[in-house]
């Protein structure tokens, strides 16, 4: 009995590491080394406070005029925007307030768990020391901007995540380096992040391995199905039995999906990092700036900072331009931050609509699973997703109910 799993970033390496340690024969394929997709350069934030749904009216009330500033926090590139015309209407749809409040209890369903269910993941792996002890710093430059996050705020009360509103002085203790303009700030604690998230990917695909698991590079370009899946089928023609295959490709899922007969609207939101070797400050926190849409996070590997949102397709050069709006931002916060020794890089985030991803059984084909669409908490909802789709696959009880989940609901 093996198991495909296709796609091996952090999503599908951890649920192949996860059926592999439940006792099944697991294939990984990627088309390229694992880790390479967008859990390469992500922010590195558990971030279990940022699971409220972006269809927000509060939210996308402000994408026009967002789409005016060419520095906003979200552009769509004008040839794009026909294109994205059906999955922006199933953003609407997903913007009623009954539809809002399932969404948000389903992102906090996932959310409330997620950093236990990391901590037991790199406990077991051996990676414990992978994740930072302090948590993230809200800013906020007023009380204006203050009250202009609220609704977050009141979210995270009504699921009872912890966090903590602190003032200049206190701010300054935790983070000397933070300009005197940041006026209040609230404290997340919970909100931990890991030194570099592709080492994690690396590490959990070699502990896979370790434990009989097996990685064949090659593009996945169709399936064999009978009355159930049967085979997988790569670009250069090998076949990989298969009596079940999960479906973890990121942003692309949505190609394999359709080519399954069970079309899901994926769209990728791509998001940019600036990795600066050398910034000239040290910082311990992770920090977002709500106002100003920006997050800076410590790495092993000196200071990331990224954002944005640019809807483009799949296709499209990055633009780079995004990345330095971030580091402009960023600037604001962080007056001493330097940037010259520093890479920049361009990731898709794999976007439904409603927010919350798809950890499915398929409603068609016998042996086939979907775990896509983790949207801006694909490193964050990683250990919870192996696990709900170990449980699934292997006929268990999943932790957490899976029904709001499924792939047909849209
Ligand atoms: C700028 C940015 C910042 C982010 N910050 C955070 C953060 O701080 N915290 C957080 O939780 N999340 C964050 N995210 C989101 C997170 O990175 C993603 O949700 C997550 O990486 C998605 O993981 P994945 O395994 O689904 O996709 P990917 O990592 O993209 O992996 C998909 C894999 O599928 C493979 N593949 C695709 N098609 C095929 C095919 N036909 N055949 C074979 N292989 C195929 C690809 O090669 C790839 O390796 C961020 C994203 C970006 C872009």
């Amino acid at each position: 009995m093996t198991t495909v799993v296709v796609g091996a970033g952090i999503i599908g390496t951890a649920i192949a590491h996860d059926l592999q340690k439940r006792g099944r024969q697991v294939v990984l394929v990627d088309r390229d080394a694992p880790g390479r997709g967008a859990s390469f350069g992500n922010m590195a934030s558990i971030a279990v406070t940022e699971f409220m749904p972006s269809s927000r009216p509060s939210v996308w009330k402000q994408i026009p005029g967002w789409m005016l500033d060419p520095e906003g926090p979200v552009r769509v590139r004008p040839s794009y925007m026909p294109k994205l015309v059906p999955w922006f209407l199933r953003f609407i749809a997903a913007s009623r307030p009954t539809r809002l409040e399932e969404l948000e209890a389903q992102g906090a369903a996932l959310c409330s768990r997620a950093l236990d269910d990391t901590l037991d993941l790199l406990r077991e792996t051996g990676l414990s020391d992978q994740i930072s002890e302090e948590g993230c710093l809200s800013l906020y430059a007023d009380e204006g901007e203050f009250k202009a996050d609220r609704e977050h705020i009141e979210i995270l009360e009504r699921f009872g995540f912890p966090h903590e509103v602190i003032g200049r002085q206190a701010i300054k203790a935790l983070e000397p380096e933070l300009s005197d303009r940041i006026g209040m700030a609230v404290l997340f604690p919970q909100n931990r992040s890991m030194k570099d998230p592709y080492k994690l990917v690396l590490a959990l695909a070699e502990r896979f391995v370790a434990l009989g698991g097996r990685i064949e590079t090659g593009e996945v370009a169709g399936f064999v199905r009978g009355e159930g899946i049967r085979e997988v089928v790569l670009k250069d023609g090998r076949k990989l039995a298969a009596s079940e295959v999960v479906i973890c490709a990121g942003a692309y899922s949505a190609k394999l999906a359709k080519e399954l007969g069970e079309p899901i609207p994926l769209e990728t939101e791509r998001g940019y990092h600036t990795q600066i070797m050398a910034p000239g400050i040290t910082m311990k926190h992770s920090i977002i700036w709500p106002a100003k849409a920006f997050m800076v996070t410590p790495t092993a590997g000196g200071i990331r900072v990224g954002g944005t949102v640019e809807m483009a397709g799949l296709d499209a050069a990055p633009d780079y331009g995004r990345a330095k709006v971030t580091v402009k931002r960023a600037k604001e916060a962080l007056p001493a931050l330097r940037c010259e020794e520093f890479t920049e890089w361009m990731g898709h985030r794999p976007a439904l609509p409603d927010t919350v991803p798809i950890l499915s059984a398929s409603a068609k084909t016998k042996g086939l699973f979907y775990a896509t669409g983790h949207g801006h908490l694909g490193l964050t909802y990683a250990a919870t997703t192996a696990r709900l789709m170990g449980e699934l696959i292997t006929g268990a009880k999943p932790a957490v109910d899976l029904h709001p989940y499924r792939v047909n609901r849209f």
